[in-house]
């Protein structure tokens, strides 16, 4: 088979497209991972990483995937038999209740109505279900802040605010794995006790970093819990930590990748990938009702700007279609996962990502379209296009492009 002329259109909703600049980075020695020279890399990256979840608290990074990471967050804060809330709201926030399942925790999966894979997490029904604990015997809140699987977000402030009002005492832990570095998130001023996240979607490295940020009232969870834990320990990690070390081998390349990314994310200035991120997205779904096509997520307030989820219409397999884009324009989009599979595919708009790689994408979805027999109407890539230079139009000259 010959290598396919061009780049590979890489818009699974993670992992992402990994720039050049932070292969570079990691194309590099790995160096001794107790001597002076990676001390003052870790110290970098640790202290760094703060910036990004906005925290002044510490976090920890694992050689793992960020499913290691949703796994550390249960182990170092609870104990066998404690009941978690936890907000039904895709195939990611059920994966995440399978391991607490798996950990002896007792989950409830809470969820409003029959369409909870449309929508975020319910505020309301958080406060209801926690003012009813009268007794306190649920610990911890689970809340996915960007539903990867459907393309939803979930307001984490107001689920703050719920749990405040119903003056209870549980724990707040956010899943962000594929929302930090693409949405805003504010670990600190959310009040989040555990923040889960990892390295390959909005922070635009390879998969096998992750990350928890942690609160001082997680901290103090951790003296108290049971369930046991080694490999994931925040105590065994944040003695060495202080001193930019790790109790065991870390990932030293994707540490050299992790600055970088910071250090772009800064450059670019964290509003501004936002902004970006958002208008991607709005774009997408300009294309994607053009083409007459029903986007998953139903409230515009909860719209992800990381990825869109389409619906196909009836009769018709996103995994068909799929296979079409990939064998006609060496592009990847996102499966249908979980109880949508089949029935929806998913548009990633994510990490290293510029207008024309959109325009690029939704060309390759348009034509596959085309290619499979898709019913739907013309025009959703000029429609984007017209959205997008009428942004440009607004700004002034630079806003969105800089080149140093
Ligand atoms: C990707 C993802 C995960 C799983 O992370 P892995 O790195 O695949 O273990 C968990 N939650 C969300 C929201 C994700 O997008």
């Amino acid at each position: 088979m010959p290598t396919p002329a061009g780049r590979h259109f890489l818009q699974i909703p993670g992992p992402s497209n990994v720039p050049d600049r932070i292969l570079r980075a990691i194309d590099r020695p790995t160096i001794d991972h107790r001597g002076p020279e990676f001390q003052r890399l870790g110290l970098d990256v640790l202290a760094g990483l703060k910036t990004v979840f906005r925290t002044q608290h510490p976090v920890v990074m694992f050689p793992a995937s960020g499913t290691g990471a949703w796994e550390a967050a249960l182990v170092n804060t609870l104990s066998p038999g404690d009941r978690v809330l936890m907000y039904e709201t895709g195939q990611f926030a059920t994966l995440w209740k399978g391991i607490a399942e798996r950990l002896g925790l007792v989950p409830e999966f809470l969820a409003v109505g029959d369409d909870s894979w449309r929508r975020g997490a319910d505020a309301a029904a958080i406060e209801a279900r926690l003012a009813a604990d009268r007794g306190h015997e649920i610990r911890a809140v689970c809340v996915v802040h960007n539903e990867t699987s459907t393309g939803v977000t979930s307001d984490i402030a107001a689920v703050r605010k719920a749990i405040d009002r119903a003056g209870h005492p549980a724990l707040l832990m956010v899943d962000t794995i594929s929302g930090l570095g693409s949405i805003d998130y504010r670990h600190d001023e959310w009040g989040v006790d555990v923040t889960v996240a990892g390295s390959q979607k909005g922070m635009m490295l390879p998969p096998g970093l992750s990350f928890n940020a942690v609160s001082p009232k997680a901290l103090e969870a951790t003296k108290s819990s049971k369930l046991p834990k080694s490999f994931w320990s925040w105590q065994e990690m944040l003695g060495p930590n202080r001193n930019g070390f790790f109790p065991y081998t870390p990932s030293t390349n994707l540490m050299y990748g992790l600055r970088e990314a910071i250090a772009m994310l800064h450059e670019e200035g964290l509003d501004n990938v936002f902004a970006r991120h958002r208008r991607h997205a709005e774009a997408t779904r300009i294309a994607v009702r053009t083409w007459g096509m029903e986007i998953q997520c139903l409230n515009e307030a909860e719209y992800s700007p990381v990825l869109t989820a389409v619906r196909m219409p009836d009769g018709h397999d996103e995994a068909a279609f799929r296979k079409v884009v990939l064998e006609h324009f060496d592009m990847s989009l996102g499966s249908g996962l979980g109880k949508v599979a089949g029935k929806v595919f998913r548009i990633g708009h994510l990490g290293d990502f510029n207008d024309l790689t959109l325009v690029g994408t939704l060309a390759g979805v348009g034509m596959g379209l085309e290619i499979a027999g898709i019913p739907h109407a013309k025009g959703g890539v000029t429609a984007a296009m017209h959205y997008l230079a009428a942004a440009h139009k607004a700004a002034p000259a630079g806003t969105f492009v800089t080149r140093s």
